[in-house]
């Protein structure tokens, strides 16, 4: 890797985001360490720099559509594209078993429309070498479809959201919708969503799904313009998230991710990966 690869981290001024884009650099790539707010996302910057290590500053809220745009325009006039975008920024929701519309419109804002609206502003500036642009989407086991405690009760839903070839992101944003307007009008704890961190799992949900549908629009690039996209689970981190509970430090968490970007031959697309390991949707 040289400095040439240009990597792009959301989120990254602090926790697993800060800990990917620090990896990142150290394999030699230029990192652009983006975070929403401008003054602790220089000083991360800072931190990284004042290691020797080539990282550049740019500010990016996931949900603010100009401050997308004057990133896509920075990037294309500085850098002209990017080779590896890695999707980190999310929030949690702290509402516990009763969620509040406010929580539940910022949590999957942010983590599903959040990351959309980035994938879809660096679609146009991804750089397919030989070996592919990469995509990585931080995500969560609570998003599993089939996850043992955690599943969408209403099965004719599931096997929609489960079908590869059909599965669609119109189908991803009804559902989104759909629960936030039973949020809205009380009715959601009848509604068979998950229900351990209900808006949260949704939302990462939706992020592993959209994944598997962007990985079949992908596939059918011809060679020489592919692009790969897959998504992983940190693990149970000790960061702000969690408030340092967890088992595993953020420099663990960030590890998957790492190879993730990095894979020497990219044939992967399309999967959900934790420690390296693939594991089912
Ligand atoms: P942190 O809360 O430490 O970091 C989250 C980062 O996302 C912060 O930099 C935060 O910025 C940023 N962010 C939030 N909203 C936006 C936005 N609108 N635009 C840009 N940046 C935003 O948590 P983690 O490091 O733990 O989380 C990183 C990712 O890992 C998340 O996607 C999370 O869902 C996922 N994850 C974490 C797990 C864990 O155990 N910690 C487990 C599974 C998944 P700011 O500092 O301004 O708030």
């Amino acid at each position: 890797w040289t400095s040439e690869t240009i990597a792009v981290v959301t989120g990254a001024n602090r926790g697993i985001g800060f800990e990917i884009a620090h990896q990142l650099a150290l394999h030699g790539l230029t990192v652009i360490l983006t975070s929403r707010e401008t003054a602790v996302g220089e000083e991360a910057a800072k931190v990284l720099q004042e290691g020797g290590l080539n990282v550049v500053f740019h500010q990016l809220d996931i949900v603010d559509h100009p401050s997308i745009e004057a990133f896509a325009e920075w990037i294309k006039e500085n850098y002209g594209g990017i080779d590896i975008l890695v999707n980190n920024a999310g929030v949690n929701s702290d509402s516990g078993s009763d969620i509040s519309m406010e929580s539940a419109e910022k949590v999957i804002s942010t983590n599903y429309f959040g990351t959309k609206n980035i994938i879809k502003a660096m679609i146009p500036l991804m750089r397919p070498s030989d070996s592919g642009a990469r995509i990585v989407n931080v995500s969560s086991r609570l998003g599993r479809l089939n996850g043992k405690r955690n599943k969408i009760g209403n099965l004719e839903l599931r096997k929609q959201l489960e079908d590869d070839e059909s599965v669609t992101e119109e189908l991803i944003d009804q559902t989104m919708h759909s629960f936030l307007e039973q949020v809205k009008d009380g009715s959601w704890t009848e509604g068979g969503w998950p229900q351990v961190f209900t808006d949260y799992s949704l939302s990462k949900l939706a992020v592993n799904t959209y994944t598997r549908v962007m990985a079949r629009i992908f596939s059918e690039r011809p060679e020489g313009e592919k692009i790969y996209i897959n998504c992983y689970c940190p693990g149970w981190v000790k960061t702000a998230m969690t408030g340092w509970a967890g088992n595993v430090s953020p420099e663990e968490g960030a590890d998957t991710a790492v190879w993730l970007s990095l894979l020497p031959d990219q044939f992967v697309s399309g999967k959900f990966f934790a420690e390296r390991r693939e594991v089912t949707f």
